[in-house]
């Protein structure tokens, strides 16, 4: 119940959200779609102070709900599995099995046919709405089913050994004290360079940390700068993976140190002291392996070779595919989905021409992609194994008035704006129609994203001048290098 009393009150916000100031509403008739199909219905959809109301016919042979109607009592209840939902004709308080909301419009009746709210009752259905007020439609789209947990095909790690202490004994040998069975360590010299000592890498594999040596990490380590050693100046020692599970210690050595290992029951030590008699335990691996040649960071890999030039992963959106055409300017033949296809793939062109802009794409060819996955492919970027810093979802618009026209960009979080702001003036120096400003719009590509992230409707397909220069390539040339250079001036690069 709990639930479902805050989920009113997000239904309230959101009616708020999405009460407009009747400019699109009066004269348009909102078109709904479900997962990117749209329902046609014999009455359309109305909107009423700023709430859709659908025939409640979408509910059954849209949707596929049971539907009831009381004709005496003029109140219809839709059953779910697990809820029932009444409604009555002019009741502004409608029922969730037994408790009661207000709606903000009441269901009506228009040419015979019941009118509901449509927003309630799919959200009460666990159907995601959204409402795009520039084109004014309202998509739903249906609940996915829980995934099924997929057994992870790398068994997890085991945790074989525990390092409990790493400390400096008097005679400068490094002790790490364990207990489990501490597998042999991977050995790796790194010879010194100009800013860095030479360096021992010693890797542990299946090894973790006590909790009170891990709850010490300071930025995932622990840091000792020592003085008055021969031959280690300082060791540090980290959590290095996860999976798999490899504790590391480095020390920080002069370059002639020489060194070896002994292990024993409980205690692995490294040593510096030619005199290693009363050192108990084996003897193990004295021939570190060479350094590769590419000299590995001790932290973690940087995803490229100079590590001062940062590299910046950007996801590009391309706006509808496949099955959902976006807008249509049909006496042209044009669909959305092709024209943000083509400015995509060649924005990502532009931006590559720069060594510090990795591009990934949510779709390079005509296919359809929800919105969901277009967002979880930006939080965590395939074979990135992180998310992007930077998202932009392309669209072109349309409006029932053809006269509409102009460039808006849409941003919604805070964090956002800055990139809204700095890229619009280069889309609409590029493409050169009206400037309709930046705006601010819940649309859920941008909304569910946490990197600074935008949305370009680029222009109105439905304005037919406008929809013939989207569509020439010249244009789309000049829209892909102005919009590199707004990137780049964003990120400060060149
Ligand atoms: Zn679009």
């Amino acid at each position: 119940m709990k639930k479902l009393i805050s989920f009113v009150c997000i239904v309230a916000g959101l009616f708020v959200l999405l009460g407009f100031s009747g400019v699109a509403s009066a004269s348009t008739t909102p078109k709904l779609y479900l997962d990117g199909n749209q329902i046609v219905t014999d009455v359309d959809p109305i909107i009423k102070q700023g709430t859709t109301l659908v025939p409640l016919a979408v509910l059954s042979s849209g949707l596929g709900y049971e539907v009831k109607w009381d004709n005496q009592a003029k109140e219809v209840t839709v059953l779910d599995r697990s809820m029932t939902i009444k409604l009555g004709i002019g009741q502004k308080v409608g029922y969730v099995n037994e408790t009661s909301y207000e709606l903000s419009q009441p269901p009506s009746l228009v040419k015979n046919r019941t009118m509901v709210p449509i927003r309630f009752v799919s959200e009460v259905l666990g159907l995601k709405v959204e409402w795009k007020q520039q084109t004014s439609e309202v998509l739903l789209t249906s609940p996915v089913p829980e995934p099924e947990p997929t057994p992870t095909p790398t068994p997890a790690p085991v945790q074989e050994a525990t390092i409990s202490n790493v400390s400096i004994s008097e005679e400068g040998n490094l002790h790490i004290a364990y207990s489990g069975v501490l597998a042999n360590p991977k050995v790796m010299l790194l010879p010194s360079d100009a800013s860095t000592p030479a360096r021992l890498v010693v890797d542990f594999n299946n090894t973790g940390y006590t909790y009170d040596l891990a709850s010490g990490f300071i930025k995932g380590q622990t840091e000792v700068a020592l003085n008055g050693y021969k031959d280690i100046t300082g060791y540090r020692f980290s959590q290095f993976s996860n999976t798999p599970l490899v504790a590391r210690v480095v020390l920080l050595l002069n370059e002639e140190a020489e060194y070896k290992l002994y292990k024993n029951d409980g205690e692995l030590i490294i040593s510096f002291n030619e005199v290693s008699n009363d050192l108990p335990g084996e003897l193990i691996d004295p021939n570190p392996t060479p350094p590769p040649s590419q000299s590995p960071d001790e932290g973690t890999p940087p995803p490229q070779t100079d590590t001062s030039k940062p590299i910046y992963h950007i996801v590009l959106d391309a706006g509808h595919g496949g099955t959902d055409p976006g807008a249509i300017n049909k006496s042209l033949g044009y669909f959305e989905k092709d024209f943000t296809l083509s400015a995509v793939l060649k924005m990502k062109a532009e931006l590559e021409k720069h060594e510090q802009v990795v591009v990934h794409l949510t779709r390079s060819n005509d296919t359809f992609i929800e919105l969901a996955q277009r967002v979880a492919f930006a939080e965590n970027i395939p074979g990135v194994g992180k998310k992007a810093d930077i998202f932009i979802s392309v669209h072109a618009n349309s409006y029932t008035n053809n006269s509409v026209s102009g460039t808006e960009t849409y941003y919604i979080r805070e964090n956002s704006k800055q990139l809204a702001n700095t890229l619009h003036p280069y889309i609409v120096g590029a493409v050169g129609f009206k400037d309709r400003g930046v705006r601010t719009a819940s649309f859920k590509v941008i909304r569910e994203t946490t990197m600074p992230a935008v949305l370009l409707e680029i222009g109105y397909l439905s304005n037919s001048t406008e929809a013939k220069s989207l569509f020439n390539s010249n244009t789309q040339n000049k829209l892909a290098k102005e919009f590199a250079a707004g990137i780049f001036k964003y990120l400060k690069l060149q």
